[in-house]
């Protein structure tokens, strides 16, 4: 991590808590936040708990982050939330392309892309997830994956719209498998994602970019891969539902 990209933890809270348990949750972080500084923050609960976790944190140095998105305004779209919705709800940042949306409800590349183009014509901030699976990855195909992920993301973007975004690494098979990436495994396909930016746009988009690595990052190895020339923060899923361990997080990261 260099100095210019500030470090940020986000908690993907994925189909988990209740409303008044994701308040006290959120009301936790707040409060072990206030001891806490120099890391960007951002809890991403269930649409349903948004506007309670948004009171809970409003203001405080915690953000607000959606799940997923849908990249119309508004209209015949059952099931769906706009980004207009999102924002009104409190929302910063919204995750996109996590591979469980990928692999379970037919995400696209298309659809990363699109979705991540209206979060940033509508002031959000795009969290776009990247990775491949344990067979891309013993194929020998990770980085033609990771390729067209990132390719597909950025599509008509400008340099200035994909400095704004917040790329997160996961590789699929270290995700809620307590398998992480090696510290060297996940900085190798940082760095490479870091080279697609340079090669795509420029130095400066690349080197102003934050990427987070994501897949079982827990308390005892997230220091080692913060320590890392480019991996500026994490994406958590198991590890951000209990308040001390998520707080634990933060406490390694910002000291
Ligand atoms: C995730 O949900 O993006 C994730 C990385 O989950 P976990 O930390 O549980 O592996």
């Amino acid at each position: 991590m260099t100095e210019h990209r500030r470090p940020i933890i986000a908690g993907n809270w994925k189909m988990h808590k209740t409303v008044a348990e994701a308040k006290a949750l959120a009301e936790a972080v707040r409060r072990g936040m206030e001891a806490i500084g120099g890391v960007d923050v951002v809890l991403c609960p269930p649409f349903t708990s948004l506007a309670a976790v948004s009171s809970a944190i409003s203001g405080s140095k915690v953000a607000l982050g959606a799940q997923d998105m849908y990249w119309e305004a508004e209209g015949a779209f059952t099931g769906e939330v706009s980004t207009g919705m999102l924002m009104d709800a409190g929302c910063k940042y919204v995750i996109v392309g996590h591979s469980e949306r990928r692999s379970s409800f037919g995400e696209t590349n298309e659809g990363v892309r699109r979705k991540s183009a209206a979060a940033l014509s509508a002031g959000l901030c795009p969290i776009v997830c990247v990775g491949e699976t344990l067979e891309e990855r013993e194929k020998g195909i990770a980085h033609d994956v990771v390729r067209e992920h990132f390719v597909g993301a950025v599509e008509g973007k400008s340099a200035e719209d994909v400095r704004k975004i917040v790329f997160a690494y996961e590789p699929v098979w270290a995700i809620g498998t307590g398998k992480t990436a090696t510290d060297e495994q996940a900085q190798e396909m940082h760095a490479f994602l870091r080279g697609l930016m340079e090669e795509s746009y420029d130095l400066d988009t690349a080197l102003g970019t934050r990427i987070q690595y994501g897949g079982s990052v827990k308390p005892d190895n997230v220091a080692g891969l913060m320590t890392r020339e480019d991996i500026d923060g994490a994406l958590i899923g198991g590890a951000s539902l209990k308040a001390d361990v998520f707080l634990e997080i933060l406490t390694r990261v910002a000291g």
